[in-house]
């Protein structure tokens, strides 16, 4: 696995893939690598001749300072990892090689940057293209593999990619879930045994939500989960909403016409996560 730490090592190592005609898979992450990242790259390495992970903590996607200080970064156990699935290559940038002396765009990304994420997490999704613009445009990858965890992530970037780098196909990945239904997120590890115990009795309502919901109605759904949190003193819901899969628009009642996503933010302890609920 070849590990790429300058945009000069990375430019060589794609101008090498390039003169060898080798399709390229990109999975951006954040390190603290888990089971989902890994479904992405087996994913990758699947689709195209190779496969290139870039490990960068972008702060420009932060918009809490502690969240960043507290981010988990293991890059020793994220490269043993990778190397043990036999990954192509990755790229672990500074800032600098990232971004450069470049004061970071603007970009439209319509209502979508706005609501649930955007709304709770000002500025977040300016920071999120902000990072893919300059990843995409320094890798030019064939496709790129994003987690359906970060569903509006994954539309805003399918969006972006079709305007900006056409080229590339921007390709959604299901959630992985640890054994106990919970989604894998990097956040997780900061978890205490007794949030991980509370966090998991909201993925275990979620799931059950599509099996039930030709007989109860959302808002009666969203009543059973706010007594159950109130039953779990380390846990706070931030907002739990049920949208049209495909724009993102509030829904107040279940639609069988159309793709729906149910969406929900809460807070474990200090940590912040997220997941969701194709239906
Ligand atoms: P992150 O390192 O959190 O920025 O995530 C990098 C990529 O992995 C993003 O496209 C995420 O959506 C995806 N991802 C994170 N967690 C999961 C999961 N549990 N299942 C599938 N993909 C995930």
């Amino acid at each position: 696995m070849e590990i790429l730490k300058t945009s000069a090592e990375l430019s060589g190592w794609r101008q090498r893939q390039n003169a060898a005609g080798k399709s390229v898979g990109f999975v951006p992450t954040m390190g603290a690598l888990h089971s989902g990242h890994i479904s992405l790259v087996r994913r990758a390495m699947q689709e195209n001749d190779c496969c290139l992970v870039s490990i960068f903590v972008n702060p420009l996607q932060f918009n809490n300072g502690n969240d960043l200080v507290n981010y988990p970064r293991k890059p020793e156990e994220d490269l043993a990892l990778l190397q043990s699935v036999n990954c192509h290559a990755v790229y672990m940038p500074d800032y600098h090689e990232v971004f450069g002396t470049a004061v970071a765009q603007s970009w439209d990304l319509g209502p979508l940057e706005f609501q649930l994420e955007g709304a709770f997490r000002p500025g977040h999704f300016q920071g999120v293209a902000n990072v893919i613009f300059c990843l995409f445009s320094q890798i030019n990858p064939h496709k790129a593999y994003f987690g359906l965890k970060d569903y509006q992530q994954y539309l805003i970037i399918h969006q972006f990619a079709k305007r900006y780098f056409p080229e590339t196909e921007v390709i959604g990945c299901p959630t992985c879930r640890d054994p106990a239904g919970l989604a894998e997120s990097s956040r997780n590890l900061r978890l205490s045994p007794e949030e991980y115990a509370q966090a998991i009795e909201i993925p275990t309502f979620l799931l059950k939500i599509p099996e039930r919901m030709h007989h109860v109605s959302f808002s009666e759904i969203s009543i059973e989960l706010q007594k159950i949190a109130n039953q779990l003193p380390l846990i706070r819901l931030e907002y739990f909403s049920l949208h049209r899969a495909d724009n993102l628009e509030k829904l107040q009642h279940f639609d069988f016409n159309i793709p729906m996503i149910i969406c929900i933010a809460f807070y474990a302890g200090e940590v912040r996560l997220i997941d969701n609920i194709l239906c």
